[in-house]
């Protein structure tokens, strides 16, 4: 099953992307998180991120196509993937259909999960992850059974840098204006379904299955 995830920021990608790999067991690729990794890992991928990133920018297109080339060419992807932010542009795009034709393959569904935006500023800024393994809480809607720590290895949580109310703001913008014309693009493939993503994280779950084993 190879499957794309869509979304604004905060619509829930990562959250539904854990769930969703953990039941059909394929890897969730999520350039945001590679980028991150890249970053705490000090290597010349992560400088040239962050600069982007941290004024809520897109990372330039041949640099986030290429480290997905790499990741799409490991073993693990042979029996389906998941990605999530990827892609965001029809740049992005484009190669994505390139390479997959290479690899004999293609894209099964792309899930759209739409959150009203007036919802995703209160969910981005409540946004706590786990330094360590990276499950997503909110302080609110999903908070950790002890108050800042992870259920998982009990890591004190942290917000990301990108996740303020300024910066949020931003990304929102970047993203509706980047969105549509990507929506529209696997929409005329008869790929795209949408998902009401404003409803509890189990029923978006529930949806998402039936997509999948329709
Ligand atoms: P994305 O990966 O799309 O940016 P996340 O999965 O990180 O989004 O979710 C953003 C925030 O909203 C997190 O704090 C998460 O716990 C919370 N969240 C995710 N899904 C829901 C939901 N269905 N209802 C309420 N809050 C949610
Ligand atoms: P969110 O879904 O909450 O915006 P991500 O973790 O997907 O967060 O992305 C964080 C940042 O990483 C983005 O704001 C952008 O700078 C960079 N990034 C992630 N994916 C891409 C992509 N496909 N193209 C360009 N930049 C990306």
């Amino acid at each position: 099953m190879n499957l794309i995830l869509m979304g604004l920021p905060g619509a829930g990608k990562g959250t539904q992307a854990e769930k969703i790999c953990d039941k059909y067991n394929i890897p969730h690729i999520s350039t945001g998180d590679m980028f991150r990794l890249s970053i705490k890992e000090g290597t010349a991928l992560g400088m040239q991120a962050k600069s982007f990133m941290d004024q809520g920018a897109l990372v330039p297109d041949e640099v986030t196509i290429g480290i997905v080339k790499e990741r799409l060419s490991k073993d693990d992807c042979k029996n389906g993937f998941l990605l999530d932010g990827f892609p965001r542009t029809i740049a992005q795009a484009e190669a994505l259909d390139q390479l997959l034709e290479e690899l004999n393959e293609s894209i099964h569904h792309v899930i759209d999960i739409e959150v009203p935006v007036e919802k995703l500023v209160e969910r981005l800024t409540g946004r706590r992850v786990c330094p360590t393994c990276g499950t997503t809480y909110h302080v609110i809607f999903n908070p950790p059974e002890k108050d800042g720590v992870c259920d998982k290895d009990e890591t004190p949580l942290i917000q990301r840098d990108d996740d303020t109310e300024e910066t949020v703001k931003n990304r929102l913008k970047v993203n509706i204006e980047q969105t549509k014309p990507l929506l529209d693009f696997y929409d005329k493939k008869g790929c795209l379904v949408n998902i009401k993503g404003d409803q509890p994280i189990e029923t978006v779950f529930d949806d998402i299955q039936a997509i999948i084993e329709k």
